[in-house]
């Protein structure tokens, strides 16, 4: 798979701030915030999208989750209602090609998305 911007992050090649990490998943800010918290969870392995995910990839992609979880916690939008978003392809906007949950809340999301 070709590197990315989130390659490059995960590696720790570009700093960002890291609001959590664990021997599989790293989570940051995203860029262009959507909402008050908008955090974005990554593998450290590099993966496309969940359409790339085999049944080795178990773990990883229970602690994708966890990690949306953690960071929900850590922010405080966990009792208010949280939004966990898994862009898979062009038609579903994925713009950055290495998996990435968006982590969103902080105020009341509409349904359904665009
Ligand atoms: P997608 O549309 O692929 O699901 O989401 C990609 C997200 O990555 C977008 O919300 C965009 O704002 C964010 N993003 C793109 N480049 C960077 C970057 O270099 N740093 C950070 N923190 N976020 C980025």
């Amino acid at each position: 798979m070709e590197d990315t911007i989130f390659g490059k992050i995960a590696r720790g090649e570009i700093a960002v701030e890291r609001l959590y990490e664990d021997d599989w998943v790293v989570a940051f800010p995203d860029l262009n915030p959507q909402a008050p918290v908008h955090v974005l969870v990554i593998p450290k392995k590099p993966v496309k999208n969940i359409l790339d995910l085999g049944p080795e990839d178990r773990e990883l992609a229970g602690s994708v989750l966890l990690a949306c979880a953690a960071v929900a916690r850590k922010l405080g939008i966990d009792s208010s209602g949280v939004r966990v978003v898994l862009n898979a392809g062009s038609d579903a906007g994925q713009t950055v090609w290495h998996l990435h949950a968006h982590v969103l809340g902080g105020r009341a999301l509409s349904w359904p998305p665009g």
